[in-house]
């Protein structure tokens, strides 16, 4: 067995020696993962029946993974976990790895869960590493070593062109976005759990959250408007049972409070919000969704254990949910596609065309491509797109009709819109 070694100055080392006597997790999952630690591993759990794939490649080279973890019968359900969007958030990136390694069977059981039955009809795919060029640049820099309000990194939070890839979702400018969308358009995740770390109060070390801040745990589900109600009533079903779970004591923190953000059900309030987030994105195109953020920018290694595990946690909670209510999920999809084409008007379709010079139409029929969204050459040579298309008609109209409900509102609360007019100079006209 090939053991790996993290010295003190996080250099990562391979090693024949055996560790006996060391707690590995702590060993593992206590130290912020470098890229090439984030390599070495995904390497070992291709060695432990994982299929793993590298899917594309960020700016300044580094390898985005793909680790599929197949189901032991039939798939039924499909979940993905998204982690390390942000280079800054070393925590779900660990957790990531560890789910992997839990369901693979590498290192010790878990007692609480039967790990065979979560994986009987589930596929579970996995993006431990999103942002690895931002990773690597929060990991050279040390700042992780101790914690402080002044090493929150922000500018690790981004990837190599400064961009915010988890505000790229409208207009898939950055190729780490475009990599992660043509996934998600690939594996069609019933499921998408998205992991992350938020910031608290500051100070060095970081203080404890306060009685105002309450909470070490955030979860979102899906509460936006224009989401299929059906998607959002589950959604909201499996925040609430992960919290219960990490409520209970699951998590290292003990009973935590989970901060949670939801507009509920169906029927309830529901936010509108702009589709560049990942989050609103999965959500619009058919998956249940689930953000998980704990207390961790600017924590450095500082509880990180606590950090992973409670990620570890929140991923195993649902994955048992999902194994409990496959035949939901599976039955929230079909109503999400009917729900998608009742977004144009019931009575007639859309159809749209594109003005502008060459090249710039060009951009944007790229950014429908990249979305899926088809078109076809209107008898002038103009593209023509007509709505709605299943499963996109969303966001579609998102990009192309200023005065649908959704750029309306997003208008009025200066949220947006996400029209292709603001990424490119075309003209979109009504036909
Ligand atoms: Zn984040």
């Amino acid at each position: 067995m090939m053991y790996i070694v993290i010295t003190s100055d996080g250099e990562v080392l391979m090693s024949n020696v055996s560790l006996e006597g060391l707690p590995p997790y702590r060993l593992h999952y206590y130290r912020v993962a470098s890229p090439a630690y984030v390599e070495i591993v995904t390497d070992m759990l291709r060695e432990a029946g994982a299929e793993v794939n590298v899917i594309g490649r960020s700016i300044e080279g580094r390898t985005i993974r793909h680790v599929m973890i197949p189901a032991t019968e039939e798939p039924l359900v499909r979940v993905l976990i998204v982690a390390g969007i942000h280079g800054n958030e070393p925590a779900p990136v660990q957790a990531s790895l560890a789910l992997a390694r839990e369901l693979l069977g590498i290192g010790e059981p878990n007692p609480s869960f039967d790990l065979r039955e979560l994986r009987r009809f589930t596929e579970v795919s996995i993006v431990p590493l999103t942002n690895p060029d931002g990773l690597f640049r929060y990991y050279s820099s040390g700042e992780w070593r101790s914690p402080g309000w002044e090493r929150a990194c922000e500018s690790c939070r981004v990837n190599a062109s400064f961009v915010d890839l988890n505000r790229d979702w409208a207009y898939l400018t950055q190729p780490e976005t475009r990599v992660l969308h043509s996934l998600l358009t690939r594996v069609k995740p019933h499921v998408v759990l998205d992991l992350h770390e938020f910031y608290a109060r500051g100070g060095c070390p970081p203080r404890w959250a306060n009685e105002t801040e309450g909470f070490l745990v955030t979860l979102t589900d899906a509460p936006y408007a224009w989401v299929a109600p059906e998607i959002r009533g589950v959604s909201h079903d499996l925040m609430t049972y992960v919290g219960k779970v990490l409520d209970k004591g699951l998590s290292p923190w003990g009973p935590v409070k989970t901060r949670h953000f939801s507009g509920g059900g169906s029927g309830e309030e529901v936010v509108w919000a702009p589709p560049n987030y990942l989050g609103t994105h999965a959500a619009l195109e058919g998956s249940t969704k689930l953000l998980v953020e704990t207390w961790g920018v600017g924590l450095g290694e500082w509880m990180m254990c606590d950090r992973v595990t409670t990620h570890v946690n929140a991923c195993l909670a649902t994955l048992e949910y999902v194994a409990r209510h496959a035949e939901t999920f599976i039955k929230v999809k079909e109503a999400w596609l009917k729900h998608d084409e009742t977004l144009t008007n019931k009575a007639s379709s859309r159809t749209f065309t594109l003005e502008g010079e060459e090249s710039e139409v060009r951009k944007a029929l790229k950014v429908l491509e990249l979305h899926g969204i088809k078109y076809e050459e209107g008898t002038d040579g103009s593209p023509v797109i007509k709505l709605p298309q299943t499963g996109v008609t969303a966001t579609a109209l998102a990009l192309l009709d200023s005065d649908c409900e959704l750029n309306k509102e997003l208008r009025k609360l200066k949220r947006g819109p996400y029209l292709l007019s603001r990424y490119c100079r075309v003209r979109v006209k009504s036909l």
